[in-house]
Order: structure tokens, then C-alpha cells, then sequence
């Protein structure tokens, strides 16, 4: 419970930034991405071109942050809709499916038929994309996701993520849904602060089970379409 106190009052600081500043911020970005590309078709060194595309997927990697930060600070304005909850698991497994390929990781699943929930169908295929990438980066390479939807007898919708990757100490855990805590170089640590922001708002909650070195189970409770 106190935990879940921290994290709202964490979100609302982000959420107030996240208004006032990426706005602002994105425009400028643009533009220096414009004209680095311009720059590209100038005579270049091999060099000074890779340069350039560092520096063009580095913005691009900014850009994705601030991104994450305006889906936290969106308005609710959206209104609820029904969702086809089982295609549009369908739809985050195959978007994540190459990733997981690259990567020799087999995703397998057992998704019952007509799952049907009330809420944001962007924003809940953003939270099961959220935490399958996670799953396939706790792996890096070979291994197993098991993904698992079934309609429970309390009236919600419980889809389960799991996998045999890296795992998390009890620390870890108590610290995930905090803005900008990742132990991934390249990681926002911005990703589950939108999955809980998302699911809370949907009336849901989201469970974590894990073990170091053994793997991590997510599981996202939903209320089900009445
Ligand atoms: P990011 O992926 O950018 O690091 P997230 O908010 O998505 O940010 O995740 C935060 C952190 O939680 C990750 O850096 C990782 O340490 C941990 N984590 C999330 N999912 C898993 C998982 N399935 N297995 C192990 N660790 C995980
Ligand atoms: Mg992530």
C-alpha cells in the first residue's frame, strides 16, 4: 500500500515535466535532425558520416523518451471502447516477434478465444509490447516467453508473461514502476512507469513474481467486459 502511495505521488512530478517540456523540446530536435540528414548528402568521410548516424539515432532514442513522457502526461480524454482483447495480444506478440527471432527466443502462447475488455486498445498493446520487450531483453539471447490469457471466475481478465531470463532480487522488484530506474544501458526506465500508469487507470493491477536467474512472471490483471 505505501508503496503504491510512492509511486502516484513519483508519477505526478513526471507528468507535470513531461507537459511542460517535451513540447518545447521536440521542435528544436526536429530541426537538428533535418539538417543532419542534409548534412549526410554532402561529401563526408566514412567518419563523419558515422558520426552523423550515431548522433541521428541518439536523437531518435530522445525522441522515443519524450514520447514515453507524453503518454504518461496525455489527459484521460480518450473514451473507453470495447477491446478484442485476444486479437490485440495477437497483434503485440507478432509486433515483438522479429525482435524475439533476432534473438533466438521462442515465444509461445495459450490465449483463450473472445477475451473482451473495456479501456484504450493502443494503450493496453503498448503495455503487453512494454513487457514482452522487457522479457525478451531480460533474456538476450535463447530462451523461452510463455504468454497466457484466460478469463477468471472474479470477473477479470488475467494475462500472464513469463520468462526464463535473468530474473530480479526482491530490491529490484520493490523498485520497478519508479520513473528512470533501468539497469539497462541503453534502458528510459520509463517503460513499466507507463504500464502501471495504464493499468491503474483501467482498473486493474499488475503482479510480479520472480526469481534471480530462474526467470520473472508479470501478471496483468484486468476487469473484464461486463
Ligand atoms: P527499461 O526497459 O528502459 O530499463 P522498464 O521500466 O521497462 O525500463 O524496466 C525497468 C527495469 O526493470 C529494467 O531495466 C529491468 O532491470 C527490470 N525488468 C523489467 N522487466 C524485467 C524482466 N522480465 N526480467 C528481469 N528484469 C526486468
Ligand atoms: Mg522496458
Amino acid at each position: 500500500m505505501r508503496q503504491e502511495l510512492i509511486r502516484t505521488e513519483k508519477m505526478d512530478v513526471v507528468s507535470q515535466l513531461a507537459a511542460s517540456v517535451a513540447h518545447e523540446v521536440r521542435n528544436p530536435m526536429t530541426s537538428v535532425r533535418g539538417f543532419m540528414q542534409l548534412m549526410q548528402q554532402e561529401r563526408l568521410t566514412d567518419k563523419q558520416d558515422m558520426y552523423i548516424s550515431i548522433s541521428i539515432e541518439e536523437l531518435d532514442r530522445a525522441q522515443g523518451i519524450i514520447s514515453q513522457y507524453l503518454d504518461l502526461a496525455k489527459p484521460q480524454t480518450n473514451p473507453y471502447e470495447s477491446i478484442d482483447l485476444t486479437s490485440v495480444i495477437q497483434q503485440s506478440i507478432n509486433v515483438m516477434q522479429s525482435y524475439a527471432v533476432l534473438n533466438s527466443i521462442q515465444i509461445t502462447q495459450q490465449v483463450e478465444a473472445s477475451l473482451e475488455i473495456e479501456g484504450i486498445k493502443l494503450e493496453i498493446q503498448q503495455v503487453l509490447i512494454n513487457i514482452i520487450k522487457n522479457a525478451i531483453e531480460a533474456i538476450r539471447s535463447e530462451g523461452k516467453i510463455w504468454i497466457s490469457a484466460a478469463k477468471q471466475a472474479n470477473g477479470f481478465v488475467s494475462i500472464q508473461i513469463k520468462d526464463n531470463g535473468a530474473g530480479m532480487t526482491e530490491d529490484q522488484i520493490k523498485k520497478l514502476g519508479s520513473p528512470y530506474y533501468s539497469t539497462k544501458e541503453k534502458g528510459t526506465g520509463l517503460g513499466l512507469t507507463v504500464c502501471y500508469h495504464i493499468v491503474k487507470q483501467m482498473g486493474g493491477q499488475i503482479q510480479i513474481k520472480s526469481e534471480l536467474k530462474k526467470g520473472t512472471c508479470f501478471t496483468i490483471n484486468l476487469p473484464a467486459k461486463k
